[in-house]
């Protein structure tokens, strides 16, 4: 039986960032990663923080936007900024960069490689072959066997569906409109070609096919034709329940660190898998970024929780957040993930 120092099971921001901080190193690292390519996955591509955009390099921008357009059924609010507030990446070019720096640094990523049963110090691959790790990291996404391994339950899971329509529209805008989309809302996430046009929605508020026949009624009004564009959606697990668990640790999705009340999970994702990297090379390992990161979390899914709870409580915060954003008592970053610092 192979044996490897770390296997990673997943190959998305957060297996990668974790792959190239282990590999850079020294240290052998595996990546088993289920699908046959790295990188395509539903997600609108866009990234907040500038501290991750300004470390990409230009070319993986598709676009960047310094004006965000947000509307509620009573208001609408122009924020501008010198600098870029949120860019779009392609979520295919993504993972091929990260995947040429962790291939680069010395990790080996294996696709077509999906883990089907966890033991104690080996994962079983679905073609039954066994590999064995001193550390796993479970970077394996909203509906992850690693985290099942675990007996960790996954209860507050929201829903993101999208259409790509092929052309580029001219503006970045979020519709907060509770009678549609209870707490969640509608983007239209313009990248150079195309434009994802999708809804979000926190835990319990609707099943994937009616957010997308609601999303597709909210667009036509709006006058956007969706035309013959295909529905995509996928969970977004803001369950967490913790990320270290002695040799196993949870990243991203898997350790429901995306954002409850918008869905960002890229960002948590990158950034818990170099915290998980460097605490596997040095126990102590401390990040005051991943710590704020966490604060962040926290209050997203209790806000997540409090407006989901009833109707027109959720309208008057939506509404009162719009507002606050309108009159400066609030800052866009508050509903980011990342430290305006970073
Ligand atoms: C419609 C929609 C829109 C979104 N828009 C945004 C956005 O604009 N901005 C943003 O920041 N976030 C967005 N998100 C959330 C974002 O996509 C995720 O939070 C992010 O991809 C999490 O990264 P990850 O590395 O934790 O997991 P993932 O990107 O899900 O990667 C997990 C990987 O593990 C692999 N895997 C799973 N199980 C196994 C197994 N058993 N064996 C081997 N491999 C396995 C998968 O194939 C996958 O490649 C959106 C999500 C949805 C659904």
């Amino acid at each position: 039986m192979e044996r490897w120092h770390t296997v990673i099971i997943g190959a998305g921001p957060g297996g990668l960032a974790c792959a190239a901080t282990l590999a850079s190193q020294g240290i052998s690292v595996l990546v088993l990663e289920k699908k046959g390519k790295v990188g395509p996955k539903v997600c609108a591509g866009g990234i907040t923080g500038a501290g991750l955009f300004r470390n990409l390099p230009d070319d993986l921008i598709e676009r960047s936007f310094p004006i965000q357009h947000i509307f509620t059924p009573l208001q609408q609010v122009i924020l501008t900024s010198d600098l870029p507030m949120v860019s779009t990446v392609d979520r295919g070019k993504l993972g091929t960069h990260m995947l040429a720096i962790a291939t680069a640094a010395g990790a080996t990523i294996r696709i077509n490689a999906q883990v089907s049963r966890i033991e104690t110090d080996r994962v079983i691959l679905r073609s039954g072959e066994a590999v064995g790790y001193r550390h796993l990291v479970g970077a394996d996404g909203s509906v992850s066997t690693v985290r099942r391994y675990l007996g960790l339950p996954t209860t507050r899971v929201g829903v993101g569906v999208q259409y790509h329509i092929p052309a580029s529209l001219p503006r970045m805008e979020w519709h907060l409109d509770a009678q549609r989309f209870g707490n969640g809302y509608a983007w239209i996430f313009p990248h150079r070609q195309r434009t994802s046009v999708g809804a979000y929605i926190s835990h319990g508020g609707m099943r994937p096919h009616a957010l997308q026949a609601r999303c597709r009624e909210w667009a036509a009004s709006g006058g956007i034709d969706l035309g013959q564009a295909r529905p995509e959606a996928a969970l977004i697990n803001y369950d967490y329940q913790g990320w270290r668990f002695g040799n196993i640790f949870l990243v991203g999705d898997a350790a429901g660190l995306a954002s409850g009340l918008t869905g960002e999970g890229i960002f948590p994702a990158i950034l818990s898998g170099k915290t998980v990297a460097n605490t596997i090379l040095n126990d102590h390992y401390a990040d005051n970024g991943f710590a704020r990161l966490l604060k962040n979390h926290q209050r997203h899914a209790r806000l997540a929780a409090f407006t989901a709870s009833n109707r027109t409580l959720c309208r008057l915060v939506m509404e009162s957040l719009v507002l606050g954003l309108r009159t400066g008592l609030m800052d866009f970053n508050l509903l980011e993930m990342a430290d305006q610092g970073l």
